[in-house]
């Protein structure tokens, strides 16, 4: 008997993160990323898979985000033994960011333990879900399949796939996956994060031809993000007012692309002369390190004005890279004119709380906020205006001017997000994933009225049969 082909979301359904979408042809078995749940869904990490592992042939990445590739070594722990087809660059950034994410967990593993042993109730502390042996030995055992952007790629017998640039970060894809039906060839095209066209490092997402039914994502479905460069000049301004008047500079920052992204500006900064020639610039980030490195690595898929620069299109002579902790503390002792670029993004943790408790209760330094704040961050706090914040156990006063800069996400917005649906040739079906359920439901409303089509919101688990 002939099975009808069907998607099964794993995640990302209703939220932004734990992207993980079975396509099951009934021949074969694939899954769309394999992200980590982050924020208030993380628990779900936890819950085994509601299919069997073993069963999956390969697995289609559709970039190196934690929250597209964050469970694949909880896919190997449970049986998996296919192929992984992904850009090298996905490889190289997914690499990373695993072996970051095992090691942060093993340290607040060992961190949570031991207060839970001075209670007596070491026994419920969660343990990690992988640890970094289990990241190392995943990545010695995986059978790594490189694309090529545009090139259709056997995936299984029965499936065929095509990779192109969705200009998000380095390395990122919409995947148009072909199959039959009945005999019937189909097409379903997985959007995955598509990138902001609007960005200083990275060429816009590539046009997509047809799709019988698109899994797009909604990210930002509900809203419209201000201009690149009107974002710049204010970031720039921010920067040399402080710098002028004696002050410092502190950037929490994502690792991937954001970083780069903020190298760029200051070294456009540093060539037109007015990044003063005696700032010290930090950057304060072993990971951010790792992937400036990545970055460089795959320069020619830079945007053109970032391949002029070739290997270097961040570097500038005001540039310091900070290897080590020791390195980090001697950065507390300059009085004035730095630029610190630090982790984590959202302040919830990482080198930027050390810079935080030097600098932050002077009115001469700034923070510029240059990334999304999720709600409950200690970012979001110092946005919404608190006064004291407690550091390591020390209250410090927020006496450092604020900025908040929004034009520099890497997702595209609602406009950008019609833009790129309406240049299907032909789209039949229209599904919303990897977006909050209020903003899906604005934008659901807005591809109604724009675009006269309907779209259906997935719900976690639901068979969707193609
Ligand atoms: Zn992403
Ligand atoms: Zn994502």
């Amino acid at each position: 008997m002939k099975t009808q082909t069907y998607e099964q979301s794993h995640g990302a359904a209703k939220v932004v993160t734990g992207s993980a979408h079975l396509l099951d042809t009934g021949k074969s078995k694939v899954l769309v990323d394999c992200g980590m749940f982050q924020g208030v869904d993380e628990w779900r990490n936890y819950e085994p898979f509601a299919f069997d592992s073993r069963e999956i042939k390969a697995v289609i990445l559709t970039h190196g985000h934690l929250d597209h590739v964050g469970r694949l070594p909880l896919l190997y722990k449970y049986g998996f033994k296919g192929e992984i087809f992904a850009h090298p660059a996905t490889f190289d950034i997914a690499k990373v960011v695993l072996l970051d994410s095992a090691k942060l967990q093993e340290e607040e593993y060992k961190t949570k333990f031991k207060k839970a042993q001075r209670i007596g109730k070491e026994n419920i502390v969660k343990k990690p879900l992988y640890t970094v042996n289990d990241v190392k030995k995943m990545l010695k055992n995986m059978k790594k399949i490189e694309i090529e952007y545009k090139k259709p790629i056997k995936i299984t017998k029965d499936i065929t796939a095509t990779f192109k640039d969705a200009g998000h970060i380095l390395g990122s894809c919409f995947v148009e996956i072909d199959f039959n039906e009945f005999d019937i060839k189909k097409r379903v095209v997985f959007s995955g994060d598509l990138g902001n066209k609007d960005n200083n490092i990275l060429p816009a997402p590539k046009k997509p031809t047809f799709a019988d039914a698109l899994f797009i994502e909604s990210t930002y479905g509900d809203r419209l993000h201000k201009s690149f460069e009107e974002s710049k000049a204010e970031f720039k301004k921010a920067v040399i007012d402080t710098l002028l008047s004696g002050g410092n500079v502190i950037i929490p920052s994502f690792a991937i692309e954001r970083a780069q992204q903020i190298l760029c500006i200051l070294k456009e900064m540093s060539e037109e002369k007015t990044l003063p020639k005696n700032a010290k610039v930090f950057l304060d980030s072993p990971m951010a390190d790792k992937v400036t490195k990545i970055y460089k690595k795959w320069h020619k898929m830079l945007r053109k004005d970032c391949q002029q620069y070739k290997d270097h299109p961040f570097e500038f002579p005001q540039l310091n890279l900070v290897k080590d902790v020791e390195e980090s503390k001697k950065i507390n002792s300059i009085d004035k004119g730095c630029v610190i670029i630090a982790g984590s993004g959202m302040c919830n943790g990482g080198r930027i709380l050390h810079h935080f408790k030097h600098r932050i209760w002077n009115p001469k330094n700034a923070v510029l906020f240059v990334g999304y704040q999720a709600k409950g961050t200690l970012g979001r706090k110092i946005i919404e205006g608190v006064k004291h914040i407690r550091i390591y156990h020390e209250d410090v006063i927020v006496r450092a001017k604020i900025y908040t800069i929004n034009g520099f996400s890497a997702h595209a917005d609602q406009r950008e997000l019609l833009e790129w649906m309406s240049e299907f040739e032909k789209l039949d079906r229209i599904f919303l994933i990897h977006g909050e359920y209020d903003k899906q439901l604005v934008f659901r409303d807005v591809i109604e009225k724009k675009m006269n089509k309907r779209a259906h919101i997935v719900e976690f688990r639901e068979k969707i049969y193609l």
